[in-house]
């Protein structure tokens, strides 16, 4: 099957199309500047590689033109829309109401909506990418895949904040964790990669990009996530703050007389690394090297970082009453290996190695602990994309046996 791979987002459009047999990604781009001007990155398998400005003015637009160039007969990868079999939607929050992927109907799309409180920024990008699909392949299979779906194994004693219960009755507030899509695929192939069953081994996945969570995966099913009710929770990011005392949030408020979104746009933009290193950069390439030139802040926002992250993996592994494997996943876990030497030296309680040469391996996977480690550490290339394809064939197969049943 041809699955093409939609993230939509508020002003941007990422796309692929991957072959679900072979795995292989056929084509890849990116809309940007939807509703501004309009820039079209696409590059093909074959060695097509465009990068213009196109005019798009909606997300209709932007999906017209994806199509467009997919069906291209020089530098497309199908022969007409009726190529591409499945379309798999990455959907940010479903609360509690998906807990695994779905086939896209009005009913769905009616219950996210429902959901936009929850996730604001992302949710209606979200919708708004399926209904500009939905307008030009109204006969193509539509799947929706949450990022909130695979931390649905939650217990209510790790998602249940300490507010009155009637609140969670009431609005459902609780924990929701995201990034489950990276977690699950991430967790999984770590298993694979060292020959486990993935149902038997208790992992700590460490996401670490310009946004970052970490997940406990216990026997296959996600135990804990750091990420909490939004986004926001958890870990400090790039200009996100993580966990913060709410009465902290109260005196700011009082001291410079801010309302509460002001205090959202602190925490959500001008936190973070980016907050601690006196707005110097969240780019931790360049707080790197701005540490080790003149900017004090930007080691200690490097050091804030992996102090947590430590943190949490040591909470994670009592959560789960041991550990096997700790994997280190997206732009910071996969490329920076001081950081992940950092982390690591914190770790050595639980009888954790390193090896110094693997640590600087480039590879899609790699096990960077001694053979003496007690808990395997590795580093694996996140690939969402990959995770909602499979996940959309999956439905996709699911959707054919039961149609077929119907028949019969
Ligand atoms: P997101 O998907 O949340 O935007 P990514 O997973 O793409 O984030 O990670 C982006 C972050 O990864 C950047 O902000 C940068 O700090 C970090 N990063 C990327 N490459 C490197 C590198 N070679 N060394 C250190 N950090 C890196």
């Amino acid at each position: 099957m041809r699955i093409l791979v939609i993230n939509s987002g508020s002003s941007s459009l990422k796309f692929q199309v991957i072959d679900s047999e072979t795995e292989e990604v056929l084509a890849k781009g990116l809309c940007e500047r939807i509703g501004i001007d309009g820039v079209f990155t696409y590059k093909t398998g074959n060695g097509v590689s465009i990068k213009e400005q196109i005019p798009m003015k909606t997300h209709t637009e932007a999906v017209h033109t994806l199509l467009d160039m997919l069906v291209d007969k020089e530098k497309g990868i199908a022969k007409d829309y009726s190529d591409i079999d499945v379309i798999g939607h990455r959907l940010v929050h479903g609360g509690e109401k998906f807990t695994g992927s779905v086939v896209i109907t009005d009913q769905v799309i009616d219950a996210m909506t429902e959901c936009n409180d929850l996730a604001p920024l992302h949710n209606p990008a979200n919708i708004i990418g399926v209904n500009a699909c939905r307008k030009l392949m109204p006969h193509t299979l539509m799947v929706g895949v949450f990022d909130t779906a695979f931390n649905q194994t939650m217990e209510p004693k790790a998602f249940l904040y300490g507010l009155p219960y009637r609140y969670y009755e009431k609005y459902k507030i609780r924990r929701y964790g995201f990034h489950g899509i990276s977690h699950k695929y991430v967790s999984q192939r770590a298993a694979e990669f060292l020959g486990q069953n993935p149902k038997r081994v208790k992992t700590i996945v460490c996401h670490l990009g310009n946004g970052a969570s970490i997940s406990a995966v216990k026997y296959g099913q996600v135990i804990d996530n750091s990420m909490g009710f939004t986004p926001l929770e958890g870990l400090v990011m790039g200009t996100r703050c993580g966990d913060v005392d709410p009465g902290a949030l109260e005196f700011l408020a009082k001291k410079e007389n801010l309302d509460f979104s002001q205090i959202m746009q602190i925490l959500n933009q001008e936190s973070g690394v980016l907050g601690i290193s006196k707005n110097f950069s969240s780019d931790f390439r360049e707080l790197k090297d701005a540490e080790i030139k003149y900017n004090e802040k930007a080691g200690l926002a490097r050091e804030i970082f992996s102090y947590k992250v430590a943190k949490y993996v040591g909470s994670y592994a009592a959560a789960m009453n041991g550990v096997d494997n700790i994997v280190f996943t997206a732009g910071i876990g996969e490329n920076d290996s001081d950081i992940r030497q950092e982390i690591c030296d914190y770790l050595e309680f639980l009888g954790i190695t390193i090896d110094e040469v693997k640590n600087r391996d480039q590879a899609e996977a790699v096990k960077i602990s001694t053979g003496s480690s007690k808990v395997n550490v590795l580093v694996i290339k996140t690939n969402e994309e990959l995770e909602i394809a499979r996940e959309a064939a999956a439905v996709a197969k699911q959707q054919k046996i039961s149609c077929s049943d119907e028949n019969t």
